[in-house]
């Protein structure tokens, strides 16, 4: 489903190169759970901001589906990337509009009809359990709420792939928890893809069918859970 083939990203800053991904290869089977854990400034942002091409690999390719993103153009690119969704650690949601609002808002730049957003607004917010907040403002929310508010809103695009950058690292363990498990039900109700970063061992040990490790840029290990984690 996803595929990075060899992906290398410098950066230049005042004349110094910084190798922040050396030719990072890895494969996400349709329908897992993939996760990428390292320190900080190991890579992992740049790796999944790759994967959305909101960054442009110095070299190598970035396959979602069967689609080469580096050899489309920017309308099918923009398109392409609708199938992308992604969620973060401080949840980005917008704080002038209510729960309905945000989660209406991908719907309304997708030109539904009101009675439409209505429906799948709904729809939606049963499907992440907060029917009840459907007027509150985020400022009024529980980070878990707020993360739910952001779940429902990248879903509403129908994505295929779901990318989680440091999704659980803002909340406690106890909705830590009740995320990952929300995430994990999303993939397998709706049958998307996962691929999450973290630094929490926890998180990739209680949801990731496989994991790869990164450090410095480079992908040092890559597995299932019971590979990486088996005691000697
Ligand atoms: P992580 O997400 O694992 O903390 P990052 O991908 O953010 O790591 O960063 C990896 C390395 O790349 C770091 O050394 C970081 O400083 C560098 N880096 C990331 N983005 C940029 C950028 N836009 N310009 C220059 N250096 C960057
Ligand atoms: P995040 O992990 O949410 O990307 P950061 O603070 O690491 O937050 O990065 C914020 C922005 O700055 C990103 O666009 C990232 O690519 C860029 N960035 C990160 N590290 C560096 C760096 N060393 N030099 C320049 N830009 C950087």
């Amino acid at each position: 489903m996803i595929e990075l083939k060899n992906i290398t990203k410098k950066f230049y800053k005042t004349g110094r190169e910084i190798t922040a991904l050396k030719n990072v290869s890895l494969h996400v089977p349709q329908g897992k759970i993939f996760g990428v854990i390292g320190t900080s400034g190991a890579g992992k942002s740049t790796l999944i901001r790759c994967i959305n091409l909101l960054e442009k690999p110095t070299s190598g390719d970035v396959i979602i589906g069967k689609k080469s993103l580096l050899q489309l153009s920017n309308a099918e690119l923009a398109k392409e990337r609708r199938q992308i969704g992604m969620i973060f650690q401080h949840f980005n949601l917008l704080s002038s509009r209510t729960v309905f609002g945000n989660v209406a808002f991908p719907l309304e730049l997708a030109g539904f009809s009101k009675d439409e957003i209505k429906t799948r607004v709904k729809e939606l917010l049963e499907l992440v359990g907060l029917e009840e907040k459907v007027n509150d403002y985020p400022a009024s929310l529980s980070g878990g709420q707020k993360q739910r508010v952001a779940i429902a809103r990248t879903l509403a695009n129908n994505p295929k792939v779901l990318l989680c950058d440091e999704a659980t690292s803002a909340l406690d363990p106890g909705t830590t928890r009740s995320i990952l498990n929300l995430l994990k039900d999303i993939n397998k109700r709706l049958n998307i893809t996962i691929l999450l970063i973290t630094h929490q061992m926890e998180v990739v040990k209680a949801i990731c069918d496989e994991v790869a490790v990164i450090s410095n840029g480079e992908l040092i290990e890559q597995g299932t859970i019971g590979e990486i984690f088996a005691n000697p």
